[in-house]
């Protein structure tokens, strides 16, 4: 029997779109997302910790970020993150990532219209890893050892183990096979792989947005009536979307999703039950 573990890694995040519709002043919905990076053996894993490292120096070799002490710093400090890194760096990394990370990527998320508190937004993040870590577990359900890695969240910390019990304990009630799981919390950066998963979740949620206002936009054009627009997006549609060549712009969006969809290897939105949203 295979005793290597599987490593699995993962984070949350939240995307608000900015945008508004100029016609009805709708906005896409706030997108919460979890992401999940699993290496299936050791090797998989030391290797792709290798090849971030090495990748790492090179940046801050490189003349552009060498003589930037700023950019310098903040590589140093935290790694590659989506949402703080230029275009430069954002496609160099999305090139890494690309060409043979070794690793798999799991995605979940929720579309919420409006603000939420802090107490909705864990209960909307339990929901979406408990989500995450049953599909890995069932995937896995032969192996021996599952690594569980949450990125430390403040607020969530003390909940990560028992979202992984819960799905523990559903795959053992299913009578299914169920490998041992350990739950840990990390610091960033702890591993490279944390700004990989940082790299899926937003890759996916900024295409989701994209796909939102664009199917607002198609309806709003025969429909000004806001309470009417709705879209009924499932993520299994965001590969034909970025893959659709009649799209008629630019969109980076769509290029960055590009970059990682072959190491996707799951997606799903998760449709919140009311009651999620109500503290109850
Ligand atoms: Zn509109």
């Amino acid at each position: 029997m295979d005793v290597s573990p599987i490593s699995c890694f993962l984070d949350e995040s939240e995307f608000r779109p900015r945008d508004t519709c100029q016609r009805c002043g709708f906005r896409s919905p706030t997108i919460f997302a979890c992401g999940a990076a699993v290496a299936e053996t050791p090797e998989q894993r030391d290797r792709f910790e290798y090849l971030y490292r090495e990748f790492l120096r090179e940046t801050l070799n490189s003349p552009p970020v060498r003589n930037h002490a700023s950019t310098r710093e903040r590589l140093t400090k935290d790694g590659f993150h989506m949402a703080s890194d230029d275009q430069a760096l954002k496609g160099n990394f999305l090139s890494f990532l690309e060409r043979d990370p070794g690793l798999k990527f799991h995605y979940r998320c929720a579309r919420v219209v409006g603000h939420r508190a802090s107490d909705d937004k864990k209960r909307i993040y339990a929901i979406l890893h408990n989500g995450l870590t049953s599909t890995i577990i069932k995937r896995y359900k032969k192996a021996s050892v599952i690594e569980f890695s949450f990125e430390e969240f403040t607020g969530l910390n003390h909940l990560f183990s028992r979202i992984v019990d819960f799905s523990v304990d559903r795959q053992i009630a299913g009578g299914d096979d169920c490998p041992t799981v350990n739950t840990s919390v990390v610091k960033k950066l702890d591993s490279g792989i944390s700004s990989a998963v940082d790299y899926c979740i937003l890759s996916c949620s900024r295409l989701i947005q994209i796909h939102d206002a664009r199917s607002h936009e198609a309806r709003c054009a025969k429909n000004p009536d806001p309470s009417t627009h709705h879209s009924n997006l499932t993520i299994k549609h965001l590969r034909d979307f970025a893959g659709d060549s009649t799209i008629d712009y630019d969109a980076w969006q769509l290029r960055d999703f590009a970059n990682l969809q072959a190491s996707l290897s799951s997606t799903l939105e998760i449709k919140l039950d009311p009651g999620v949203l109500l503290g109850t």
